[in-house]
């Protein structure tokens, strides 16, 4: 791969970014959504919290900032996560896969209103680098249109599942697509116990940590993770944030 260093301004965030460029794919066809909330009563809930205007943004070049994220929801478990979020203040950004979204379209409401940023997991899990770049471009766009019907948004980032991403897919995704710098394995390790360790002690300002919201022992975790990593006086931004509100085309962060 042609990769190209880039150092932003951020402290100590390393972004590596791929200098090819982007089609300008990602055209987003809508579909009328049966038995939600109007558009003009989803645009409302989720306005009002979004941004959490009363709150100043973090300035991750002033002080030590981390982007938890969460990937393959939303489920069952979700909810649980936003409270402990909201206990910290803390915001996240959740990379959601779109038939979990036609399935548990509030939570993603839930999630979107509480201040946390969506980006698209594809629409059904698959490893895209084995598919056809229409097949890869309907991946993304169901789950647009999905999220779009849920929350009334296009998200502006993506991550290929297992990070499985070559020249097409990235062309198709049309947007920053988003890989990590800490993998806690909770998908494997059924442990909190581990899985905070885990990303206790990989964490560096700049990092962005890969957990799993569809698991209860990550959930279970992510209190001891916050509290931890409070202490030490990092803040917990979403993606967007952590690069100063516009990512590269591509987020491999080494913090
Ligand atoms: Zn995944």
């Amino acid at each position: 791969m042609n990769i190209g260093m880039r150092r932003g301004t951020s402290r100590a965030i390393a972004a590596v970014v791929l200098t090819a460029g982007l089609g300008g794919a990602g055209t987003l066809a809508t579909t009328p959504e049966p038995a939600q909330a109007s558009t003009a009563e989803v645009a409302l809930s989720v306005g009002a919290a979004a941004e959490a205007p009363a709150a100043k943004p973090v300035d991750c070049r002033r002080v030590k900032c981390v982007a938890l994220t969460f990937d393959d929801g939303p489920g069952k478990y979700t909810d649980a996560l936003l409270r402990t979020l909201a206990a910290y203040d803390a915001r996240a950004t959740f990379f959601v896969v779109g038939q979990n979204v036609a399935a548990y379209p509030g939570a993603l409401r839930r999630t979107y209103a509480a201040g946390h940023e969506i980006g698209n997991h594809s629409w059904s899990h698959p490893d895209l680098t084995r598919l056809s770049a229409a097949s890869v471009r309907s991946q993304f766009s169901r789950t647009d249109q999905a999220i779009k019907a849920a929350i009334g948004i296009r998200p502006k980032l993506v991550r290929p599942p297992y990070g499985a991403f070559d020249t097409t897919v990235r062309r198709q995704a049309g947007r920053p697509v988003v890989m990590w710098s800490v993998d806690t394995l909770d998908w494997r390790y059924r442990n909190s116990a581990r899985v905070a360790r885990k990303a206790v002690k990989a964490v560096r300002p700049g990092s962005v940590i890969l957990f799993h919201d569809i698991h209860p022992t990550t959930v279970r975790a992510i209190p001891k993770v916050l509290k931890a990593l409070s202490k030490r006086g990092y803040r917990f931004v979403t993606v967007s944030r952590l690069f100063g509100g516009s990512p590269p085309r591509l987020v491999y962060s080494r913090g």
